[in-house]
């Protein structure tokens, strides 16, 4: 791809936070009331790792100890997705960018094609509660439909409210240590991101402590404002 075939042709939405802020589950949410494709590179990254490819083994090691993949193997997969043709409807990054290099290739990978960001939204949550907002999720493997034990529970134990599926997944790297590496990747890594993205404007934080559908509801309405 060089840039004139990408088929991105905004809105672009990046969603900001640490791990368990609750990314993904806006992502999706916003992806179901808005249209928008909902990019997350860790889906990616995990998928790439399922399927066996070279960038699914070089990752793999990394991502179960809660490093940081590389920004090469990274920047290429978010590349690849985003010239895929339902990109055309608008995008909400989940987990890229993660580093000052990506955040650059993003606005390289943007420009060419003379697109813009038009929101990078903080989800604002306190440190302390990750850790066990983290340990309690889990996934459903027939749809993706994420839940959580505490805040999010399945209303039937172990089947899944959307699709009815009873295979669920709980995340490797959702353990204690690699959360905690997690944590720390985040602060050294991603948290510049957000001088970066307040230094161009486009940054709006949202407390993201509270209800699901109340953080929904007040996302959707930084969402409209950011793409009217
Ligand atoms: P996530 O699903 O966003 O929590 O990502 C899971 C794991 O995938 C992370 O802990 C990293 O190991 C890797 N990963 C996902 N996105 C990125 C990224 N943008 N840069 C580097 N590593 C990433």
């Amino acid at each position: 791809m060089d840039g004139t075939d990408t088929a991105v042709t905004c809105p672009v939405l990046i969603l900001l936070g640490p791990p368990g802020a609750g990314k993904g589950t806006q992502a999706r949410m916003l992806q179901e009331a808005h249209g928008f494709v909902q990019l997350s590179t860790g889906d990616l990254l995990r998928a790439a790792v399922a399927a066996g490819t070279e960038a699914g083994k070089a990752a793999q090691a990394v991502m179960e100890a809660g490093g940081l993949v590389s920004d090469d193997i990274v920047i290429a997969i978010l590349k690849d997705r985003l010239a895929e043709a339902d990109c055309a409807r608008g995008v909400i990054l989940d987990g890229f960018p993660r580093t000052a290099a990506q955040a650059e290739a993003l606005d390289d990978l943007l420009a060419q094609s003379g697109q813009h960001i038009n929101a990078a939204i903080s989800l604002e949550v306190d440190d302390t509660a990750m850790v066990s907002r983290i340990a309690g999720r889990f996934t459903c493997g027939g749809c993706g439909e994420g839940y959580h034990d505490l805040h999010k529970p399945t209303a039937v134990i172990g089947i899944c409210d959307t699709c009815g599926s009873s295979h669920m997944k709980r995340r490797a790297d959702d353990n204690t240590a690699p959360v905690g590496h997690r944590l720390t990747e985040y602060h050294a890594q991603t948290a510049p991101l957000l001088a970066y993205y307040g230094n161009r404007g486009v940054l709006r934080k949202l407390d993201a402590m509270g209800e699901i559908g109340a953080i929904a509801a007040a996302l959707s309405g930084l969402v409209r404002a950011a793409t009217a």
